[in-house]
């Protein structure tokens, strides 16, 4: 019998399963860091991983035994997918874990000790609560990211933009900087440039990096490069979605992990006008940060004395700490997976800025087409009210749009394309589709 012919009931009982699993892969994290199993962490690290697998496997299976690509049945039914109780309690769960990983460390005890066996395989040494988390993310990454292109398999812009985003995640954010710390270098991410990695380019990481010898030098460079020569040229031809949805490691977790919550997102004009007032003021504070730092750092001190260290701190305690890692991945649940992306990211601000103004992305609609079913805007991650442009047949050139291809993905007539092409006509609705450069579309 055709796989489509699966009931609804039969492919939430693989949801079950496969949620059910992963609640007992946290039960195993929650016995390690209560002490239980320090001797066996080797048999509880295998466990917790097995249990990881079974519940990708159970997800997976469920949406490659759906007719529908992507099956969106279990955002409306599902509790954790639809603010219910149980998505509160995972949004608390995953709060609290944050609150304590980044102050209450100690507390993690067991569970950072789990995976002692893998850090010393990879850094020669035990594991700390950062390698532990960076192993959580890179899974979560990998193993939802099969997710994903088992949701998104009719479509080859997601599946390759998926395996993009899980081979930088893999290999220059978690494998690159491990053996790096395994050759006793500095731990260095290519991934991520200024002012993203809002340190980079401050004067006492520029020292550092300048006495690290060639690997400092070349990291410095690389990170001047991508800032200020490769990011610009990329963000003209492409958009933002080159970094935001092919290369970002906060994005690719959005795209992965964050992928069954993009529904959540806020639509309202309301939060629109918010977003361009925190992700503007966090740019003008992470540059502000930065110039300061130089200004102080070439009068000798002369200029902020003792008190740039409060502006280094408050900075990476408040924006770097409790925006990015608290709120931008405990409320998952609660907000969608793009919270950080859409109201805190400098760097997707920057890109943002460009895109708008100097870029020659933009999504094309064919307004005849539209039914106004309202999937688009539905399913926009970043709370774009995607529907309202295509019913006026608008092309969408916004800020804040990350290129992730989904809502032309999820809409029923074909109306909605993502577009490189020149910028006459961009904003309004004379684009001409033959001069038009693209790069894959959703749904090729
Ligand atoms: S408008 Fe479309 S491509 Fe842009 S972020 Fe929203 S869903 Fe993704
Ligand atoms: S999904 Fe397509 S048909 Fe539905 S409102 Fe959006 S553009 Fe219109």
């Amino acid at each position: 019998m055709r796989t489509d012919m699966m009931t609804t009931d039969r492919l939430d009982t693989f949801g079950r399963v496969s949620g059910a699993t992963l609640l007992a892969s946290f039960v195993i994290l929650a016995l390690a860091a209560a002490g239980l199993g320090y001797s066996q962490s080797g048999l509880l690290l295998g466990l917790f991983v097995v249990l990881l697998l079974i519940a990708t496997a159970f997800s997976v299976s469920r949406h490659l035994l759906s007719g529908r690509h992507p099956d969106n049945s279990d955002s409306v039914r599902s509790s954790v997918l639809s603010r219910g109780i149980v998505g509160w309690l995972f949004g608390v769960v995953l709060t609290v874990f944050y609150v304590i990983l980044y102050w209450f460390p100690h507390l993690l005890g067991g569970m950072v000790a789990l995976f002692d066996l893998p850090s010393n395989l990879l850094r020669g040494k035990d594991a700390d609560q950062w390698f532990m988390y960076g192993t959580f993310y890179t899974l979560a990454v990998v193993l939802m990211g099969i997710r994903a292109m088992a949701r998104y398999r009719g479509s080859r812009y997601h599946v390759i933009r998926t395996m993009s985003v899980m081979f930088f995640q893999l290999i220059l954010a978690f494998i690159v900087p491990s053996i790096l710390v395994l050759f006793r270098k500095p731990e260095l991410y290519f991934s991520y440039f200024w002012p993203l990695d809002y340190d980079l380019l401050w004067p006492s990481s520029v020292e550092q990096l300048t006495q690290e010898g060639f690997l400092g030098a070349f990291a410095l460079t690389w990170g001047i490069i991508l800032t200020f020569v490769a990011t610009p040229i990329l963000t003209y031809f492409f958009g933002k979605r080159w970094y935001c949805s092919w290369v970002c490691g906060c994005g690719g977790l959005a795209e992965t992990a964050g992928d069954p919550f993009r529904h959540l997102s806020d639509k309202r004009l309301v939060a629109w006008k918010i977003e361009r007032w925190m992700i503007h003021g966090v740019l003008l504070l992470i540059v502000a940060t930065t110039l300061l730092l130089w200004l102080n750092t070439l009068a000798g001190g002369a200029v902020l004395g003792s008190v740039s260290s409060g502006f280094t701190q408050f900075y990476g305690f408040y924006i770097g700490a409790i925006f990015s890692g608290v709120i931008g991945v405990g409320f998952y649940p609660l907000m969608g997976a793009r919270v950080w992306c859409r109201f805190g990211c400098p760097m997707a601000a920057i890109l943002g800025i460009q895109q708008r103004f100097f870029s020659r992305f933009r999504i094309t609609t064919n307004g005849g087409q539209c039914i106004s079913c309202g999937n688009c805007s539905k399913y926009c991650e970043m709370g774009i009210d995607v529907r309202w442009y295509a019913q006026r047949g608008q092309n969408i050139v916004r800020a804040s749009c990350v290129g992730c291809g989904v809502c032309a993905t999820v809409c029923p007539r074909g109306v909605l394309k993502l577009e490189n092409g020149p910028g006459d006509g961009r904003f309004g609705d004379g684009f001409v589709a033959r001069d038009s450069v693209e790069i894959l579309r959703p749904g090729d």
